[in-house]
């Protein structure tokens, strides 16, 4: 069949009252609801579990009885449309902004560096904290120096490997490892040889040299159930989004030309005007109707690789440190974010920005149970090798760093500890891999495709998920003839980086 099946669509109409299908409940699919909702259209959410969020979920830890997510999601300042969905949906004030990161240094070094921006335009603003980092010679500094320049002024429009483009940059195997493969690995989840220098250029363009903001990382404040869940759908339903969860669907219904609708797994259908499948990319074939599941853009999706993620959880009977979060240098570990700390900056439930109607509630069984003690997550992403390990050689290993670089807590117990992997976590950004990835309008006229794995230039964020709800919402608002910019607005860049780059 041809790739575009409705060759001439009948001019759009202007219609408010569209009704709207979003097959599944993840960032992707809230966004894209929530921005058709709020501009008047009747919005359907079909979620085939029985929560919302999708990826960025949590779950009953079964021992303690504490809400834990699957993993730490954190958003840098540069993700502006997941800022726009958080302030739109009144959950803004569940995320803490940290303007301070802190490093820890490699084995034998544990020194602590607190990395935060000066009062200097970008790309200076971060230079003086990252001087202070005494793993780094001086000239691996300017190594560093040299290759973050010499990024953010290639603009070759030809995809590589960033391993391939290190190579070319003469940067230390020291270099490699502790600065450049220590960013990349918790941004995209993957291993340098298997990071497009499109995707790498991004992070630190938009994260750490264009503006002075980007790099600030914005960490739940509470479980992301009570966010997702439940600050969010209360949010939606007030936007009358009709929200069915353990609504699985089966697959889309059509009449040959367009999708008239959807069957559940239950039997029933539900017919509307126009469709957004935000289902993961590994589904999207088997749900949509044999004539169209062999599409070019939904064949090459066969071709997007997945990278898993891991995160530990472990319970002390007292402190190890106060420091909220911290990243570490060369170990296992990489990020520790310290739940006990940052829940206690979480807004009290009765204090929420939304007139919600007693509809929210933060998880009764929330955090911070463990009194007097903590409980730390720790996350290590790419974690293709962990598989060789198992759980408890994992958590002791994690155990034995976090002492390490804390070994005033040599008294610390360790009550619990538990690791979650995901498997299919996040899509790696392979070099070429946007060519692969499909525009939110699918080929057929009324369904579009929304997701982190669709073409919206980020890697598999929550920025990313937004982002293609948000340009899905856009195709179906031009197609209802009332065009409107959802996507937020990038943050600007510095006019020394626009002076020294552009
Ligand atoms: C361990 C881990 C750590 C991560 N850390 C970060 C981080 O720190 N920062 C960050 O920005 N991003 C992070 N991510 C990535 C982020 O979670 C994802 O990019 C984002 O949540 C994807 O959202 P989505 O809506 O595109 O897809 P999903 O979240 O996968 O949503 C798809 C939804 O479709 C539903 N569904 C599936 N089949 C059906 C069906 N037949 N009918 C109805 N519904 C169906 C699913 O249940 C799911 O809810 C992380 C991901 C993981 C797994």
């Amino acid at each position: 069949m041809s790739d575009s099946v409705e060759e001439n669509p009948s001019p759009p109409q202007p219609d408010a009252g569209k009704r709207v299908v979003v097959i599944g409940g993840g960032l992707a699919g809230l966004a894209a609801a929530s921005a058709l909702s709020s501009r008047g259209m009747s919005v359907t959410v079909l979620e085939s579990r029985p929560r919302l969020g999708g990826r960025a979920s949590s779950i009953i830890d079964r021992e303690t009885g504490e809400t834990i997510d699957n993993c730490q999601h954190v958003a840098m300042g540069c993700c502006t449309s997941f800022r726009a969905f958080c302030e739109d949906t009144g959950c803004a004030d569940l995320f803490e902004t940290q303007r301070e990161l802190h490093f820890v240094g490699p084995p034998g070094q544990a020194k602590v560096v607190r990395f935060a921006a000066s009062s200097l335009p970008a790309p200076l603003h971060l230079a003086s904290s990252f001087m202070k980092m005494p793993w780094f010679t001086l000239g691996e500094k300017r190594q560093i120096a040299f290759g973050l320049r010499a990024l953010a002024k290639d603009r070759t429009k030809t995809d590589r490997s960033f391993q391939d483009w290190l190579d070319g940059q003469r940067q230390s195997e020291t270099v490699q490892r502790r600065f450049w493969h220590l960013v990349l690995v918790s941004a995209l989840s993957e291993s340098l040889d298997r990071i497009s220098l499109r995707h790498a250029r991004k992070v630190f363009v938009d994260g750490f040299l264009a503006s002075h903001a980007g790099w600030q990382v914005s960490i739940p404040t509470v479980p992301l159930d009570d966010v997702y869940e439940t600050r969010i759908s209360a949010a939606l339903r007030k936007h009358a989004v009709d929200i069915h969860v353990k609504a699985g669907v089966q697959r889309l219904l059509t009449d040959g030309r367009r999708i008239s609708g959807v069957e559940l797994r239950d039997g029933s259908e539900i017919f509307a005007d126009e469709f957004v499948l935000a289902v993961p990319h590994n589904l999207v074939k088997s749900m949509l109707p044999d004539d169209f599941a062999e599409c070019s853009d939904v064949v090459l999706l066969d071709r997007l690789e997945v990278a898993p993620i891991a995160s530990v959880h472990l319970w002390y009977d007292q402190p190890l440190t106060e420091l909220p979060h911290a990243t570490f240098v060369d170990r296992l570990s990489q990020w520790m974010f310290n739940r006990t700390v940052l829940a206690s900056a979480s807004p009290p439930p009765n204090q929420s920005p939304l007139p919600l109607g007693g509809e929210v509630a933060v998880s009764a069984a929330g955090e911070g149970e463990n009194a007097g003690g903590c409980r730390l997550q720790v996350v290590i992403s790419a974690a293709h090798d962990l598989s060789a390990m198992s759980e408890q050689e994992v958590v002791a290993k994690v155990d034995s760093e976090l002492r390490e670089v804390w070994p005033e807590s040599c008294d610390a117990k360790l009550i619990r500890g538990r690791m979650i992997t995901e498997h299919r976590a996040v899509f790696s950004p392979l070099p070429g891999v946007d060519e692969i990835r499909p525009v939110q309008q699918s080929p057929i006229a009324n369904l579009q495709f929304a997701g982190d794995w669709t073409r919206t230039g980020w890697p598999a964020t929550m920025e990313g998920a937004v982002r293609s709800g948000y340009l899905a919402a856009e195709n179906i608002l031009n197609r209802a003839g009332r065009p409107d910019t959802v996507v937020a607005p990038d943050l600007p860049s510095a006019r020394l980086y626009r002076l020294l780059f552009s």
